[in-house]
């Protein structure tokens, strides 16, 4: 079964009616590119980490391209087609001709996925039922709140009272995923929880709350902190907390990234799971594993409960992912051992990491490790508690064995 992914194009905030108060986007610079895992070792910068991750696009791509490409792509396909996906820098709800995108994806007859939308597109709610006759079965739809006053003036959506009435009728009908960033006495205390009552009563399936960053080391590594001069953010326990009340006290599937999926228990939900834990290898071998300041903690009682003998340090930065240069150039070199590990999507340049920490002389070998050992709230959304451990189980064996094989 083959799953077709239509890019549709835009750029963030430009092909969104304009900037929501909120979005990363709006401030990113121009930024020498930072290096990545997909960077040719003898140059730093590669498309991902100098162009996708900023999600630079030129504009939403006309239909023609859109459909030619399309039909291009059905030719190499063998298998049915099992779920189209529509995604791009853009919102889609802002294509300028998404009725006719929908029609003419809808022939392709089978389950229309949208990867992500704001719905500060839909100016008419008889867009929801065109959406749903067309094979529409899921989507993700950012709320903010129910509150429309506050859809306009934080998302500057014109028409708030017609994309909640969209979201309504697809809530009903189809499974609807929302999400909001949360911002401090804005839409969180009394406004998220009525945001909950409202989207469960609804039916919809689940509700991803995102926690709001404001500083570089809480992940706006693009020159682009602040998005709002003086906002305040949530800290990370804060954040957890929240999540846990919201979840405890609502049906419906209730989690938050960087934290927490409160029913999964995850990210690094194995680590509450002595029996699986006892199933991983025995550490044998000593590494210094670079992290984040979320994961760093986890990750320490994992590798702990397999033996030990692994010192993680965590970098001033929140997630682990987005780890960069400037994380590395702050750790003191002389804490760390013969073999470094560091996120497997951490946006650096291998040689310059290599450089930076080995700044005091001493040979040291740096690698990374998986590309990802839990799932994030946005992962885990769709996914089983067995699901998420056995991604779990497989990424930290792989860690371990890495660790095994080269430490010291
Ligand atoms: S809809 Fe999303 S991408 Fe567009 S401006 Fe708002 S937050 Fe940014």
């Amino acid at each position: 079964m083959a799953h077709l992914t239509v890019d549709i194009g835009g750029r963030p905030g430009l092909d969104c009616r304009g900037f929501c108060e909120y979005c990363y986007f709006r401030n990113v610079k121009e930024t020498e590119a930072l290096g990545c895992r997909y960077c040719p070792p003898y140059q730093k910068g590669c498309d991902y980490c100098s162009r996708s991750v900023k999600e630079y696009y030129t504009g939403f791509r006309d239909l023609r391209d859109v459909a030619d490409d399309v039909l291009s792509r059905l030719q190499l396909v063998t298998d049915d087609i099992s779920r189209v996906t529509i995604s791009g820098g853009g919102d889609p709800s802002c294509y300028p001709r998404f009725t006719d995108l929908v029609e003419l994806l809808s022939s392709l007859e089978a389950p229309l996925h949208i990867g992500y939308t704001s719905g500060k597109g839909f100016d008419d709610p008889a867009i929801a039922d065109l959406l749903i006759d067309c094979g529409l079965s899921e989507v993700s739809f950012t709320v903010f709140s129910v509150r429309p006053e506050l859809r306009k003036k934080y998302m500057h959506d014109p028409t708030p009272e017609a994309s909640l009435a969209v979201l309504e009728r697809l809530c009903g009908e189809i499974e609807v995923y929302a999400a909001t960033v949360v911002l401090p006495g804005v839409n969180d205390g009394p406004v998220l929880e009525e945001t909950c009552e409202w989207l469960e009563e609804r039916g919809a399936k689940g509700l991803i709350a995102m926690r709001f960053a404001n500083r570089r080391d809480q992940g706006l590594i693009l020159r682009n902190a602040p998005v709002i001069e003086g906002q305040r953010v949530h800290t990370i326990d804060e954040f957890r907390d929240i999540v846990t009340g919201l979840s405890s006290r609502h049906g419906m599937k209730i989690s938050g990234t960087p934290l927490w999926d409160p029913e999964i228990g995850s990210p690094f939900a194995i680590r509450n799971e002595p029996d699986l834990l006892a199933k991983l290898p025995r550490l044998a071998k000593k590494a210094t594993v670079i992290s984040g300041l979320v994961a760093a903690p986890f990750l320490k009682a994992i590798l702990d409960a397999c033996g030990g003998g692994v010192d993680v340090v965590a970098v001033e930065q929140d997630i682990a992912c987005l780890i960069t240069i400037d994380d590395l150039s702050a750790v003191d070199p002389s804490c760390l051992r013969r073999l470094v590990v560091l996120p497997g999507r951490a946006f650096v340049y291998d040689r310059e990491a290599e450089t930076v920490l080995t700044r005091d002389g001493k040979e040291r070998q740096v690698i990374r490790g998986p590309d990802s050992l839990t799932a994030d709230a946005e992962t885990s959304m769709g996914m089983t508690r067995n699901q998420v451990l056995h991604l779990e189980m497989e990424a930290f064996a792989d860690l371990v064995r890495t660790i095994n094989r080269y430490g010291e």
